[in-house]
């Protein structure tokens, strides 16, 4: 991996020595994704402070022909943020630039720069009494950019969408360096073309996305999380359809869970379940900022235990019972990590097609893979989940990756429902996908990064794309 003459040399002279890291130990952690499925090589890991210093540093690998890998938290499911192929690359890492510009509780937004944590966002809104809705198990550590560049989904998109929904102004960094700032908190916008949209769930192939105003909501001030355990797929949708009569805009998430998955998050971890046994677990939860919410809850799980679509299950009495239940959840990524060789699928499809499409996945998975064992789990109320498949360790994982994708595809849905493309699925998405939509993409990434110096293999096949 080369990049010639004093190119390092050059970034430094544009920055400080210290946003361009080259020691091997500091680089290691930005070379591996966070399943550590994949490891690149890259010359260097770059740590602007600002927007000006990201344009200055894309405007001199552009010269050099150096790829660019932005990277935030690193937490992406995907491989996105991880270096891929022999081309020359960097990391540009914004975990430096993490500033919270501004809050206003009255226009409901928030400006911050792209390398600020998720939680850390939501700590400054709920500072404010607002929310700001995106809520996954990673967010911790997940970025700002990371989250708009894989247009993340979580546990609230059932009342107020993804990432994409929350977005109101960008500010991004092309591929030769150009800085466009459109952070406006508007809500109606029809000048700007909707090209922010763009970059919205681009995995880094189109822009550098530095800085983004962001949707506040009212938070909820009542909040009511329960767990009930279902017989089957097709009683979770009663009970789905149910809560969504009763409960309206105050269900907020209606996660369904296999056993099993529940299983290892008890066995790795000091957790257990609070409910009898069952076949699948719903966690649902809603919130209001009108009184009554937990009557209404209760009255609604009555309705659904009279019609014998639920066997057990608990309304959390307190605030650190709603956490438990929450806890149980978010450990089964991490359970399914410890638990071996794992071959993940994010996948969505029409609510109505799980009971018939997870039918078959069960019965057929043993003629695929004899010991494959499967981790579903997801968010049940947007139509999607994780129909992940553990496998032992020898074996490959291409024959069930296809197996469910093209299952999927039959049912009429989308092998990347909230993870992205990254490196692990392009190869799916382009065996899947019409050629005329792969046209459609291609075009668009040749009129803003002609020469793929940007987050190169991932989201799109960089030899097709420079071929076409
Ligand atoms: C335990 C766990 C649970 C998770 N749960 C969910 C979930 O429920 N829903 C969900 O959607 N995701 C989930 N994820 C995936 C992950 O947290 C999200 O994809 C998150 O959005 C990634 O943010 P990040 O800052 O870590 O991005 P990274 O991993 O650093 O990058 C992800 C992608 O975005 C690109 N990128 C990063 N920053 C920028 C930027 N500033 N400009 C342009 N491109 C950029 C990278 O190149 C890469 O392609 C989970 C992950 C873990 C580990």
């Amino acid at each position: 991996m080369e990049a010639g003459g004093d190119f390092l040399e050059r970034l430094r002279a544009a920055t400080s020595d210290a946003a361009v890291v080259t020691d091997p130990d500091m680089m290691a952690g930005h070379l591996t994704d966070w399943r550590h499925m994949f490891t690149g090589q890259a010359l260097a890991v770059l740590r602007p402070g600002s927007t000006q210093e990201v344009s200055r540093l894309v405007r001199l690998c552009a010269e050099a022909n150096v790829a660019i890998v932005p990277q935030g938290g690193n937490t992406g499911l995907a491989g996105g943020a991880t270096p891929q192929g022999d081309m020359p690359q960097v990391v540009l890492s914004l975990a430096g630039m993490n500033n919270i510009r501004l809050v206003d509780p009255v226009g409901l937004c928030i400006e911050v720069e792209a390398g600020a944590i998720l939680q850390s966002v939501r700590d400054a809104a709920a500072a404010e009494d607002r929310l700001f809705p995106v809520s996954l198990a990673a967010e911790g550590s997940a970025s700002i950019g990371g989250i708009i560049a894989t247009n993340a989904g979580g546990v609230n998109v059932l009342r107020y969408g993804m990432t994409r929904d929350l977005v109101l102004g960008l500010e991004v960094v092309l591929a030769d360096g150009t800085v466009i700032d459109a952070l406006r908190p508007l809500r109606k916008d029809n000048a700007a073309r909707y090209w922010k949209q763009l970059f919205i769930g681009s995995e880094g192939v189109l822009g550098i996305v530095t800085a983004a105003t962001l949707r506040l909501v009212s938070r909820p001030l009542h909040r009511s999380v329960s767990l009930v355990s279902v017989p089957n797929v097709q009683t979770a949708l009663s009970v789905f359809g149910r809560a969504q009569t009763v409960l309206g805009d105050a269900l907020t998430a209606f996660e369904l869970m296999e056993a099993a998955a529940l299983e290892r998050v008890e066995s790795h971890f000091d957790l257990t379940l609070p409910v009898q046994a069952g076949a699948w677990y719903l966690l649902i939860e809603a919130g209001s900022t009108l009184a009554g919410l937990t009557e209404t809850v209760e009255a609604m799980l009555e309705d659904v235990f009279e019609q014998g679509w639920a066997a057990d299950g608990v309304v959390a009495s307190s605030g650190a019972q709603a956490e438990h239940l929450w806890t149980l959840r978010e450990h089964i990524t991490e359970a399914e990590a410890k638990s071996g060789h794992s071959v993940k699928h994010d996948v969505s499809l029409p609510i109505v097609a799980f009971p018939a499409f997870l039918e078959t996945f069960r019965t057929r998975l043993p003629d695929v893979e004899a010991e494959a064992s499967s981790n579903v789990f997801g968010h049940l109320g947007d139509g999607n989940l994780h129909v992940n498949v553990l496998l032992p360790e020898e074996a490959g994982s291409t024959g069930v990756m296809r197996f469910v994708h093209d299952l999927v595809h039959a049912h009429g849905g989308s092998i990347s429902a909230e993870h992205g493309l990254g490196q692990y699925r392009v190869a799916e998405w382009e065996r899947l996908t019409s050629r005329a939509e792969q046209m459609l993409l291609r075009r668009i990434k040749m009129a803003l990064d002609p020469h793929g110096i940007l987050n190169p293999g991932k989201g799109l096949p960089i030899k097709e794309h420079k071929a076409t």
